[in-house]
């Protein structure tokens, strides 16, 4: 697997520390998580970072296909740097992203009509399995 420093220098991005800080965060909290809560975890470590930094750079990740985002939840993006196709389950009491397995009839017999189709989105909404067991034991 190509490592974070490969990954920035392959798409001619400048691998500044900051870049390095944020998809290593990427990497080891595979939460889907949104701007705010990035700049939670990475402030802690560079206490000069600010929000729009993180928000450009992961523009910029997004647009040379590093990171995937995800539309899940209408009023932000939440982004994953896992970019090969999968579904999401998004779920509603605790508002946390989940990747699901999920085999989709849907789209095995679909007819692009020369179209190509570079991205397949999928999103769930339920209740995680964490949520339910809290339920279960009130
Ligand atoms: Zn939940
Ligand atoms: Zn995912």
């Amino acid at each position: 697997m190509e490592t974070i420093l490969e990954k920035l220098q392959a798409n001619n991005i400048q691998p500044s520390f900051q870049r390095i800080k944020l998809l290593e965060l990427l990497d080891k909290k595979r939460e889907h998580m949104n701007v705010n809560e990035i700049y939670d975890e990475l402030i802690k470590e560079i206490p000069t970072i600010s929000k729009t930094t993180i928000y450009n750079n992961l523009k910029a990740f997004v647009e040379k296909g590093i990171v995937q985002c995800l539309t899940i939840t209408p009023y932000e993006m939440r982004y994953d740097i896992d970019t090969t196709p999968h579904y999401h389950l998004l779920c509603k009491k605790c508002n946390k992203v989940f990747d699901v397995n999920a085999k989709c009839k849907n789209t095995e017999a679909l007819n692009t009509e020369g179209h190509v189709i570079e991205e397949i989105h999928g999103y769930f909404k339920g209740i995680c399995k964490w949520c339910l067991s809290k339920e279960r034991q009130i």
